[in-house]
């Protein structure tokens, strides 16, 4: 008899779980939840609207939005994409839509449409839930009946009560203390370093100062000691900097500011992409044509307008200035501080929207075809606490999506 236990009722354990019972009716398949209830970061997820996926379908493309485990997911995307789910959701009834960015809502922005579809589908497939019930420990003792070939794994639960598995799934998520890379350490598994990713900056800077709120559409934020930089768009925060391109560089560079104590220097150029004689010939173009205009009234860059008064503050320039005053001196100081600003970092805050842990299982111990371990046949890992991450924008569901079906699959298989 094929038995399944499932560890941890999060998106992927759910997903696991739902698609082994389907794949296999006849095998028994049993969730285990630690905690009172499930699915809770679905809930919380995208703000309470659950950023389910990315509208991108090609798995060479999509792999570029993982800091971590993109080379390794791009044949698994190969076998489960974002159409799939799409597809997947929309064949139980949850339509999905996209929004100018590419991230995909259920079209109710309401993530508990998400939360009632999963907890439904495994009511239907006979999954059975164990609420309050964390697996303590995995032993794989050999069966006393010889004639039986399939392993069989003990499992100790924090009920008291223990419980046997011919095949197991972790899906026990990420975080800094997490029970599943204490089980995967037991079973001989590698856990790569820990650190937060998708966070937002502390910074202490003049230019930023009760700026809250405003936003960029477009700013390159680069940390060139470490070769990383990332651009898109930036939102003042009262402590700092936030939004997406920010976010992506903190993605990017997890291990890297972790190893700082998020204590470093960021180059920004205000612009995206423009280089400092782009940007120098706006400004003398500027005061070429509108010599009689004051700097206030006509903004080279469309920066909006408390930002380009700060700018003119900072380099100690009235916002009346006429165009034609405008100091040699001062467009040196415009070019190099929106080309070039140094900003001094001095902590982070998790993002409320989405954040994840980088790090986790080794990859390189799991077979990206099943999901299964390396070490030990008929163990499984799924979602995030393997040593896979992705920017923000549904990327980190999708990878659990994806693994926990590759993984039921197999199992389904066996
Ligand atoms: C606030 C927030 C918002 C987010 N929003 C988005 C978003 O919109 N889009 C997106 O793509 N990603 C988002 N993410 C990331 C995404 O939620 C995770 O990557 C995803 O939930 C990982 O799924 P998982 O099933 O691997 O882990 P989890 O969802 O963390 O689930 C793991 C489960 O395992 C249980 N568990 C742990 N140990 C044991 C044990 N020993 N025994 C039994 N059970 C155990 C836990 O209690 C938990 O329920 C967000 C994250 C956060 C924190």
């Amino acid at each position: 008899m094929k038995t399944v236990a499932v560890i941890g009722g999060g998106a992927a354990g759910y997903f696991a779980a739902i698609n082994a019972a389907e794949g296999d009716p006849a095998a028994k398949v049993h969730l285990y939840e630690a905690s009172r209830r499930t699915l809770t970061k679905v809930s919380v997820s995208g703000g309470g609207r659950c950023n389910v996926t990315h509208h991108c379908f090609d798995p060479r493309e999509l792999v570029r939005f993982y800091p971590r485990g993109g080379k390794e997911l791009r044949g698994a995307f190969h076998q489960w994409q974002p159409q799939d789910t799409v597809d997947w959701f929309q064949s139980r009834g949850v339509q999905l839509k996209t929004e100018a960015d590419g991230r995909m809502f259920p079209t109710t922005d309401d993530s508990q449409t998400i939360v009632d579809c999963l907890t439904q589908a495994a009511k239907n497939a006979g999954v059975t839930l164990h609420l309050k019930t964390g697996v303590i420990s995995i032993t794989n003792r050999p069966e006393p009946n010889t004639h039986n070939p399939t392993p069989n794994f003990h499992l100790t639960l924090s009920t008291g009560k223990t419980a046997t598995a011919t095949h197991v799934v972790i899906a026990t998520g990420g975080g800094q203390k997490n029970a599943g890379h204490a089980l995967a350490s037991s079973l001989g598994h590698s856990i790569t370093d820990l650190a937060p990713s998708l966070f937002t900056f502390h910074i202490d800077h003049p230019l930023l100062k009760d700026l809250q709120g405003l936003s960029l559409p477009q700013v390159r934020v680069s940390y060139p000691t470490a070769k990383l930089a990332q651009s898109g768009p930036v939102v003042f925060t009262h402590w700092g900097l936030s939004g997406p391109g920010v976010l992506k560089l903190s993605a990017w560079g997890a291990r890297v500011f972790s190893q700082l104590d998020y204590q470093c220097e960021l180059l920004v150029n205000w612009t995206g992409d423009s280089k400092p004689d782009a940007i120098r010939q706006a400004l003398e173009l500027a005061k070429a044509t509108h010599a009689r205009k004051a700097l206030v009234s006509l903004n080279p860059f469309d920066f909006p307008r408390r930002f380009w008064e700060r700018l003119l503050e900072y380099v100690s320039i009235s916002p009346d200035t006429q165009w034609a005053q405008l100091p040699k001196k001062a467009i040196n100081q415009l070019v190099e501080t929106i080309s070039a600003t140094r900003l001094s970092t001095n902590g982070k805050s998790m993002n409320k929207e989405e954040f994840v842990t980088c790090g986790g299982v080794s990859l390189k111990e799991i077979d990206f075809k099943t999901m299964q371990s390396r070490l030990v046949p008929n163990i499984y890992f799924v979602g995030e606490v393997l040593d896979i991450d992705g920017v923000t924008g549904g990327f980190n569901f999708q990878a659990a999506w994806t693994t926990a079906h590759l993984a039921a699959e197999s199992i389904a298989r066996a």
